[in-house]
Order: structure tokens, then sequence, then C-alpha cells
């Protein structure tokens, strides 16, 4: 990772006039860009943080990483996939059991519903097969534009911008935004870059919220983008301090999956249970 930028001038803000001025559209467009051209660099392996060697299973995973962490998700797909890997074998699985399968993912009972509604509607109206259109996608159980975005951009390679709690929480420090319905926020994004940058800028910005730019204290003394964001200061501004607030592979803990690409550079995460986990 480069160094961390000394205390900088907020972007956005004119150098030599007293009074700032706001930034123009065109200013702001230059900035994002520059913004996901050094996010490129700083995690050139950005992917998506579920495992999964399908669609099916990208669809299954997507759906429990609801109001979870997809360590957690990544932890408990290895028994589901095991007991139901088909479509057509999770459609006919008992709810009992596939609830206590999927139980360490919270909200398991409705989860276990979409489960088995998305499933049964893959066998029943898909051929068994997750199909590759945003329009079919939302219609099965538990489906939305998030969970669909992610299978289209990732099973698929059609471009989709995610939009999840890192993802709009930096956008709108970012200053490229400021609206906070996912859905305004994914269009108003979605016009500042252009549709082949969709995919892997969702995974730069998510893998930067999660690692440098936190929620309640970023680590904004070893943010490598400091420079070029307006929120510097929000959090903690100390490098010393800063480095100490880095997670995952920034901060040599391991990542979130358990079979990570091969060019990932941290560890792989721990088996459910494993002693390692948090
Ligand atoms: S860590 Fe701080 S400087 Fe870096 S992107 Fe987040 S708010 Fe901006």
């Amino acid at each position: 990772m480069k160094a961390a930028a000394p205390a900088p001038r907020a972007a956005g803000v004119s150098k030599s006039k007293s009074q700032p001025k706001p930034e123009s559209r065109l200013a702001m467009i230059r900035r994002a860009r520059r913004i996901n051209r050094e996010l490129a660099e700083v995690y050139p392996y950005a992917h998506p943080e579920l495992d999964f060697r399908n669609p099916f299973e990208l669809l299954v995973a997507t759906v429990l990483s609801a109001q979870t962490t997809d360590l957690r998700v990544n932890q408990t797909t290895p028994a589901l996939f095991a007991a139901y890997p088909t479509p057509e074998d999770m459609a006919a699985a008992v709810p009992e059991e596939l609830e206590e399968i999927i139980r360490p993912t919270g909200f398991f009972r409705a989860k276990a519903k979409s489960l088995l509604g998305l499933s049964q509607a893959l066998r029943d109206d898909f051929g068994g097969e997750v199909p590759g259109r945003m329009e079919d996608l939302v219609k099965l159980p538990g489906v939305g534009r998030k969970t669909a975005n992610v299978v289209l951009g990732n099973a698929f390679g059609v471009p989709g911008i995610t939009v999840d709690t890192h993802f709009g929480r930096l956008v709108r420090r970012f200053k490229w935004t400021e609206q906070e319905d996912p859905e305004k926020v994914e269009a108003e994004i979605c016009a500042i870059f252009p549709k082949s940058e969709w995919t892997m800028l969702s995974h730069r910005v998510v893998f930067h919220g999660r690692r440098i730019c936190h929620a309640r204290r970023p680590a904004c003394g070893a943010c490598p983008i400091a420079p070029l964001c307006p929120a510097y200061g929000e959090g903690e501004t100390d490098p010393e301090k800063a480095k100490k607030l880095l997670k995952y592979e920034k901060g040599g803990q391991p990542g979130q999956r358990l079979s990570p690409p091969p060019d990932y550079p941290g560890l792989p995460a721990a088996p459910l249970g494993a002693r390692t986990e948090p």
C-alpha cells in the first residue's frame, strides 16, 4: 500500500481563494475517476467476498448475506451446498433441516423460506438454471436489485453497481452523491463511470470500506486516497494510530473467504468453529 498522505487539503476546495468554491460536476467526475484508479492500484485483487463455484451458489450466498458478514456466510455454505448442491435438491429440502444448517447466518427462518421459494422457482420456471437477466432475478423470492446485481456482475459478466452499506457510506463521504436510497445511489454512480467499470468499482469501494474507511472510525491517517477525499479527518488522522485500525490483509489478518482467489495477498478465513474465528 502507498504511504498515507500528509494532512491533505479538502478535495473539491479551491487552492487560492479564501472562500471555498463548490466543486463543479466535471471536477467531481474527474476526482471520482481518479479515486477509482487509485483504488484499483491499492486493491488489484478486489473480488466478491462470498465463496461460490457457480451462479446458484452465488445467488444463495448473497441471499444469506443479509444482516450478517460474508465470513459467516462462507463458513456456513460448505455444509449447505454439500447437502443441497442443486436448485432441485434445495427445493426438496425439509424446511427444519435447511433452517438448522443456515442458522449461523441469523434470520434463518425467513432466509430458509426465501431459499426454498427461489429454488422451487428455479426448478419450475427456469429449468433449474439461474437466469442471467435482472427482470427474471428480481422476481425470485428474497431477491432484490442488490442481490441481482451481485449475481449478474460476478456470475454472468453483466456490469452492475452493487449498493450495500459500505458502498453507500463511502460514495457519500466521497461526495459522489448525497442520495440515501440505494436505487438512486446506483443511478447517480452509474452516470459517473463507464459501464465497463461498474462491477470492479463496486468491489474496490467495498474493499476500501471494509479495510480502511470504516463506518465508525475510518483510518484517514493510513488512507491512500486521503488527498482526494472531502471527508478526510472524519476518522483517525494520526498515521500510527490509523495503521492499527486496518483490517483483513491490510492489517495482516485473514480475509473473509475460505477459498480466496489465487492473487489474494491475505490469508484464507478459518472454517466455522475453528479457534481463530472472531
Ligand atoms: S479513510 Fe478517511 S480519507 Fe480515506 S476515504 Fe475514508 S474518510 Fe476519506
